[in-house]
C-alpha cells in the first residue's frame, strides 16, 4: 500500500496497486544504471484510477549529511482518469 495524491480525493490517500510493469537496464560497464516503473493505481477513497510513472537513475544518487547514500526518485503522478473516462494531464 502505498500514499498518493488523488486529483478527487484532493489529499494523499491510500492506493492499491492494479497493474504494474518495471523496466530497468544499464550502460554496458555499468556506469550508469536506470530502472523505470509504470503502474496503474487506485485510490481508496473514491476508486478513482490514475497511472503513476516512477523513475531513478545512477545520477540521481546523493549523499546526505549523515554520509548516507539516498536516492531522489523522479514521480510522476500525470494522468488521472476520472469515473466517467474523462484524461486529465497535469
Ligand atoms: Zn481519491
Amino acid at each position: 500500500m502505498r500514499k498518493n495524491q488523488c486529483r478527487i480525493c484532493n489529499i494523499k490517500t491510500n492506493h492499491e496497486v492494479v497493474h504494474e510493469e518495471k523496466i530497468h537496464g544499464s550502460e554496458e560497464d555499468g556506469s550508469f544504471q536506470w530502472k523505470d516503473t509504470y503502474s496503474i493505481i487506485r485510490c481508496k477513497g473514491c476508486d478513482n484510477l490514475s497511472f503513476l510513472n516512477i523513475y531513478g537513475n545512477t545520477d540521481m544518487y546523493y549523499i546526505n549529511d549523515s554520509d548516507e547514500q539516498n536516492f531522489t526518485l523522479q514521480n510522476r503522478n500525470f494522468l488521472n482518469f476520472y469515473k466517467l473516462g474523462k484524461k486529465l494531464f497535469t
